[in-house]
């Protein structure tokens, strides 16, 4: 089983490519298979890196459109529930899953299928 996993997360990561743009919102952003830096020095950030990456699983489990759709409205629905831009972001179960995992360097070779809907906020 282990070592299905570890195939899939390479033959993810095989079509991952870094791109460095100044002009993207965030820091970064994974639209996969792109991993968007806005500044060079972060393709050295192995932290930033591993939580692109946990957006990129996510991204595949879900045949990638129907991420962006939960992930804008539970964007929503936490930005109506708290009222908040910060606390919105950070209660998307992607962003919890990837926040708690990002610093686990082997998090995705041991990460379960649909880890992101048992995240308990
Ligand atoms: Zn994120």
């Amino acid at each position: 089983m282990l070592k299905t996993l570890n195939n899939f997360t390479s033959l993810i990561n095989r079509y991952e490519m870094l791109v460095v743009s100044r002009f993207i919102p965030y820091p970064a952003m994974a639209m996969y298979p792109l991993i968007m830096v806005r500044d060079s020095r972060h393709l050295s950030d192995q932290v930033l890196l591993n939580h692109e990456r946990i957006h990129h699983r996510q991204q595949v489990e879900l045949f990638i459109l129907p991420f962006y759709i939960l992930y804008g409205f539970n964007y929503l629905v936490n930005l109506v529930r708290y009222k908040n831009h910060d606390q919105a972001y950070r209660k998307i179960i992607f962003e919890q899953e990837a926040y708690s995992n990002e610093e686990d360097r082997l998090y995705l070779t041991k990460r379960k299928r649909w880890a992101c809907f048992l995240i308990k906020s």
